[in-house]
Formats: structure tokens, sequence, C-alpha cells
């Protein structure tokens, strides 16, 4: 059997992709990396005071690269998943409305998943209060999880985020950030699911200790 910290490094993750289990499954063997508290009282972001028409609220026109994916869906598979509002951000690049959304203030200690295929992207601990109206973080959980594109739509250059397993669209990447990386992801709440600390730390051991058998097995 495979121990628990050699299925936790990137390597481990990768060679568990290779089985047909579900991302939420294989991403659980994850840790939560590089925890901190959230920064006090940052400075208000570049969007704050424009609303729906900021950076932050207009949608993308990248044309993000489905050929790689872990997950796959046909498109009325997706509407199917999906809610209305999670289909046109997830796989329309949408935007939500700022302070109409589920998490923009929600400050509950936990983790946030891709809603299109359970991947733990963003840490409660590195969520910050940006004062636009979105959830807005300062770090990713995993580099590996979140890809980016250059956005040049609207006279602006943005820059696009979207998961890297099943290609949701979940928001930008602003250089206005708090310390102590100096970014901002904002993201749409519709993109994300979030899960109580207990509850992920549960799942993680649960599902962690059942990859290594399946992994002891191979
Ligand atoms: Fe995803």
């Amino acid at each position: 059997m495979l121990p628990l910290s050699k299925l936790a490094s990137r390597a481990g993750r990768l060679a568990l992709l290779a089985v047909a289990l579900s991302p939420l499954f294989l991403f659980a063997a994850s840790p939560v990396m590089n925890s901190k508290d959230s920064p006090k009282n940052p400075a208000p972001a570049a969007c704050a005071t424009d609303g729906p028409l900021s950076a932050c609220g207009l949608p993308s026109k990248v044309v993000i690269d489905m050929s790689h994916r872990k997950v796959h869906h046909t498109d009325a598979e997706w509407r199917a998943i999906l809610t209305p509002q999670q289909y046109s951000v997830m796989r329309e690049q949408g935007t939500e409305p700022p302070f109409r959304n589920a998490y923009w203030d929600n400050h509950q200690d936990g983790v946030y998943v891709c809603a299109g295929c359970g991947t733990p992207l963003f840490d409660s601990r590195q969520k910050f209060d940006s004062g636009t109206g979105w959830p807005s973080f300062w770090q990713v959980i995993d580099p590996a999880f979140i890809e980016e594109q250059t956005d040049h739509s609207y006279g602006m250059t943005r820059v696009e985020v979207h998961c890297a397993v099943c290609g949701a669209h979940l928001g930008h990447v602003f250089d206005d950030g708090p310390d102590p990386t100096g970014l901002r992801y904002c993201i749409n709440s519709a993109s994300l699911k979030f899960i109580p600390r207990a509850e992920y730390d549960a799942w993680v051991k649960k599902t962690a200790a059942a990859a290594a058998a399946v992994a002891a097995k191979h």
C-alpha cells in the first residue's frame, strides 16, 4: 500500500488521474496547502466601484480548449447537471451579478470546490473582502487545478481562469490583491460549491484511504 504522503504528492495525484474514478475522489487525496490567515482590511479592489461593468463583471470571450480535460460531458449533459445560471457562467463564460450571489459574503471556514467536477479550488483561509461583491481569494489551493488564458475583450487585458479538470469558467485573476501574493482571484459563486471544513476533512480522510487501497492494487 502506498503511504498517504506519496499519494498527496503531485505525481501521486497525476498518477491517480489515470484511474477511472470521479475527480472529487481523485483530488480528495490532496490536502489544502499553504493555509494562512486572511489579511485584515485589504485595500479595495480596482473593480469595487464599477459593479457589473467592471473588469470583474464583464463576461469572457476566450475559447477554452476542452480536448485534454479529465471530465467531459456533452452540452446536453452539462445543461442537465448545472442550473441555468451555473451553465451560463461555467460553460458560456458569463458573469453573475455582484452582491447577489451565494458566497461573496460567506465567512464560514471551509473549502470551495468546482461546482462542475468537485475539484478543490479555493480555501476560506485565503478568502478576503475585496469590496467587489464577488468571492475573492489571494491564492488557489493548487495551481495545477486552475488554468489561465489572456482575454483581450472589451478593450481590456484580463486573465481568465478556468478549472483545469472540467474546463469550467471560474472568473479572472488580477494583480491588485493583498499580501502575500498580491493576487485577486475574482470568482463567480455559481462556479463554486462550499464545503464546511469538518465535512471536507472527513471526506479527504475517507477518500484518501480508498485511493490508497486502489493504488495498492496497481
Ligand atoms: Fe471543474
